[in-house]
C-alpha cells in the first residue's frame, strides 16, 4: 500500500516519513487507533515506505521489486503476527494461516478482528496470540535480511497475547536484534500490557474525520455526495463501519424506515409488532456494526428532535422525509423523555459492543422505550 492510499492521517504520515528521512526510526513502535481508523493499513504502508528502493515525494514508489512484494504482503523481510484460532497441531502460529490473512487484508485493509475471524470461519473461537509465536519471531529475525535494510514485524492486536507469549516478546524487545523494527498495532490501550506500552514509542492514530470518509466514499466507492455524507456521519470515524453501511443501503435510507416503523410500534405499545421487528434487526445477517449504526442513527434523530423542540431551527441537520419525521416525533416527546431514551440507546450500544445477544438487547430496549414514552409529557413552551 502507498501512504497516499491511507484515508486521512496526514499529520502522522508526515511524522513517519520524516523519521525515515532523518534516519531516526524507533525500533519498537505502538500504533494506537480505534477500530476503522486505519492503524493497520498505515503500518503496512509505512513498512513498504521504509523498504522501498526508490522513494519519492514522501511516499513509496509502488513499482520497485520491494514495493511489488509488499503490495501482496509477501515481502520476505516483513513478518505479520495476528490473533488466530488456536488448533493444536494445525494452527499454532500466524504463518499457519498466512494465505487467509493475505486474502482478508487485501480484500479490506480496514478489517476488524471479527471480520478476520469470520474470514477464518472461526467466529465463535477465542482470538489469541500464543506462545509459539515468539519462537517463530526469533527464528525469522535470526535469518539474514533478504533485500531490505530492515526486518519488520507488524504485530496486530498485541492485546490478544497471552502472558507467556508477551513475556517472551518483551525479552526480544529488550534486546532487539540489529536492524529490526516492531510495529504493534493496537485498538485498546487499556487491554494492553503496561510493559509493552512502556517499551514502545506511541504513535496515536486519530479517528478519521467525517469529511475525509465522505471524500473516500465518493472517490473510491463512487457514492453520491449526499449518500457519502450520510454514511460518513453514521460511521463516526470508522471506515470499516462505513464500508458495511454501504453494503447495507446504497441508495435509500433504510435506517429511517426501520426507525419510524419501530417508534410507531413503541407509541402504540404493539408488542406483537415489536417481536417481529426485533427478529428482523437481530438477524445475524444484519451484523453488530449495522445494529450499532442503527442506534447511532436513532440517537441523531433524538438530538434533532431536541433542536426542533428547544433550539434554533436553523441548526437542524435533516431535510426531506427525515425532517417530516422529526417534526412529527417531536410533538410526542419532551426533553426528559429524549434524555431517557438516549441513555437507553447508549446502554444498548455498549451491550452490542460487548457481544450481547441482539435479540435480547433490542427486545429489552423496546420494552424500556414503551415505558419511557408512556410517562406524562411535560408542557412544552
Ligand atoms: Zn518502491
Amino acid at each position: 500500500m502507498l501512504l497516499k492510499e491511507i484515508i486521512g492521517q496526514e499529520e502522522v504520515k508526515k511524522r513517519l516519513v520524516h523519521s525515515v528521512q532523518e534516519n531516526r526510526v524507533s525500533h519498537a513502535q505502538l500504533f494506537l487507533g480505534a477500530e476503522g481508523s486505519g492503524a493497520l493499513p498505515l503500518a503496512v504502508a509505512y513498512a513498504q515506505y521504509i523498504l522501498c528502493k526508490t522513494r519519492s515525494n514522501g511516499d513509496s514508489c509502488g513499482s520497485c521489486p520491494s514495493c511489488t512484494k509488499n503490495s501482496k504482503l509477501v515481502h520476505p523481510d516483513v513478518h505479520f503476527v495476528y490473533p488466530i484460532a488456536l488448533k493444536k497441531g494445525e494452527v499454532e502460529k500466524s504463518t499457519d494461516v498466512a494465505t487467509e490473512w493475505r486474502e482478508a487484508f487485501l480484500e479490506n485493509p480496514y478489517l476488524n478482528l471479527s471480520d478476520w475471524f469470520s474470514h477464518l470461519d472461526a467466529e465463535n473461537k477465542q482470538p489469541i496470540i500464543g506462545v509459539e509465536e515468539s519462537g517463530e519471531i526469533l527464528r525469522k529475525l535470526s535469518l539474514t535480511t533478504y533485500e531490505g535494510e530492515f526486518k519488520i514485524v507488524i504485530l496486530w492486536m498485541p492485546e490478544k497475547m497471552n502472558i507467556a507469549a508477551a513475556n517472551k516478546l518483551l525479552k526480544i524487545l529488550e534486546e532487539p536484534p540489529d536492524k529490526t523494527l516492531f510495529i504493534h498495532v493496537s485498538e485498546n490501550e487499556e487491554a494492553l500490557l503496561k510493559t509493552i506500552y512502556s517499551r514502545t514509542q506511541l504513535i496515536k492514530i486519530n479517528r478519521i474525520s467525517d469529511e475525509e470518509i465522505k471524500n473516500a466514499l465518493t472517490e473510491k466507492k463512487q457514492l453520491s455526495s449526499v449518500d457519502a455524507a450520510r454514511i460518513a456521519y453514521l460511521a463516526d470515524g470508522n471506515f470499516n463501519a462505513a464500508l458495511k453501511l454501504i453494503a447495507e443501503s446504497p441508495e435509500e435510507n433504510l435506517h429511517l424506515q426501520k426507525f419510524r416503523e419501530w417508534m410507531r410500534m413503541i407509541f402504540k405499545v404493539d408488542i406483537v409488532g415489536v417481536v417481529s421487528w426485533v427478529e428482523e434487526i437481530a438477524n445475524s445477517k444484519v451484523g453488530r456494526e449495522n445494529q450499532k449504526a442503527f442506534l447511532l442513527y436513532g440517537l441523531n434523530i433524538l438530538r434533532e428532535c431536541l433542536v426542533e423542540m428547544y433550539g434554533d431551527k436553523k441548526l437542524l441537520r435533516v431535510d426531506g422525509e427525515e425532517l417530516v419525521f422529526v417534526k412529527g416525533l417531536s410533538t410526542r416527546l419532551d426533553g426528559n423523555i429524549c434524555k431517557q431514551l438516549s441513555d437507553e440507546f447508549n446502554e444498548a450500544i455498549i451491550h452490542i459492543e460487548r457481544n450481547g445477544s441482539g435479540k435480547l438487547i433490542f427486545t429489552d430496549l423496546s420494552l424500556k422505550c414503551m415505558r419511557i414514552v408512556k410517562q406524562p409529557k411535560a408542557a412544552t413552551a
